[in-house]
């Protein structure tokens, strides 16, 4: 059994990224992302005080909107009007999830699909769906990258991917389509997902629920990928994954934390880049 170490394979993206945008400052091409976030959810604070890191670490610039809880409709999509608007940020995040008074719907609606780094808005998900796209799904390319790092081939593999989410499940089903994986999407409605899920070559855990994933789900020498992120009554980050009694059964396995989390970042910061790379003409 493997572990496949994410937060190596997300610095190796890192530093891949990092020269890319030292090459591009050299051509007088500087890389800019606005970092949104509304109201105090303190994981909200962690994700977005990471991401800024990782634009330091990287050479991106980085400017920070925080709002207060109150902040109304009209202040938000003024602000993104704004930001669309401004030619030095080439990438527009939001933090999700917004305070229950904003429609996050129509926030996503509102950025600008160029800058749109987190591909959520419906013109990015649909190239993502046709396989001709310019952002990448955060989440699901990082899984890619970790799998893709394992050597194991995916063309005509049986994927399970257990959650339907349109961050995650549903873009990873697609990703893993493009690359001519033979893909089942199992979500909370499913009967009977362990014999689903035991016949998966490489599986992919997105459900958030800790330790959900148990040895008789898995099969034997199967690549398993845990996307979930939990957080036990211990203060304990754990995954879906049931980890010390799946590794044992598979090739390849991610931990949580240091597994798929590290790579969302990264897949973050490429597309932040490729943004700049577009936005002046270089793309
Ligand atoms: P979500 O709540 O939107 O979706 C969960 C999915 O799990 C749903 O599609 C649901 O149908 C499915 N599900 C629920 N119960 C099930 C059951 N009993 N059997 C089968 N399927 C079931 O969550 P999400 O946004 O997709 O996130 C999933 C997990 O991944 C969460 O733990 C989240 O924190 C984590 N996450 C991690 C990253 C990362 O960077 N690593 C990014 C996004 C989300």
């Amino acid at each position: 059994m493997n572990i496949i170490d994410g937060k190596a394979i997300s610095a190796k993206a890192k530093e891949e990224l990092r020269l890319e945008v030292a090459a591009l400052s050299e051509k007088g091409v500087s890389v800019g992302l606005a970092v949104i976030i509304v109201g105090d959810d303190p994981a909200s604070r962690v994700y977005v005080n990471n991401k800024k890191k990782a634009c330091e670490l990287l050479g991106i610039i980085s400017e920070e909107y925080a709002l207060p809880n109150d902040t109304t409709m009209e202040e938000l999509l003024a602000l993104i009007d704004e930001l669309n608007n401004k030619k030095e940020i080439n990438g527009i995040l939001c933090q999700l999830p917004l305070p229950r008074h904003l429609d996050e719907k129509a926030v996503i609606n509102a950025i600008s699909p160029e800058k749109d780094v987190d591909a959520f808005h419906p013109v990015n998900v649909g190239k993502i769906m046709i396989g001709d796209f310019d952002f990448l799904p955060c989440t699901p390319a990082g899984v890619m990258r970790l799998i893709d790092e394992t050597g194991v081939e995916v063309e005509g593999k049986n994927c399970v991917v257990i959650g339907r989410s349109n961050i995650v499940g549903k873009p990873m089903s697609m990703l893993l389509l493009h690359r001519n994986a033979t893909v089942t999407i199992c979500h909370s409605k499913t009967r009977n997902l362990a014999e689903i899920t035991s016949k998966a070559d490489i599986l992919v855990a997105a459900v958030g629920r800790a330790n959900f994933v148990t040895p008789d789900m898995v099969k034997e020498g199967a690549v398993v990928i845990d996307v979930g992120i939990n957080r036990l009554e211990s203060g304990k980050l754990c995954g879906d994954v049931d980890f010390e009694n799946v590794k044992e059964k598979c090739s390849h396995i991610t931990p949580v934390p240091g597994g798929a989390g590290p790579m969302t970042i990264a897949m973050l910061m490429a597309n932040t880049v490729t943004a700049a790379k577009r936005q002046n003409n270089l793309l």
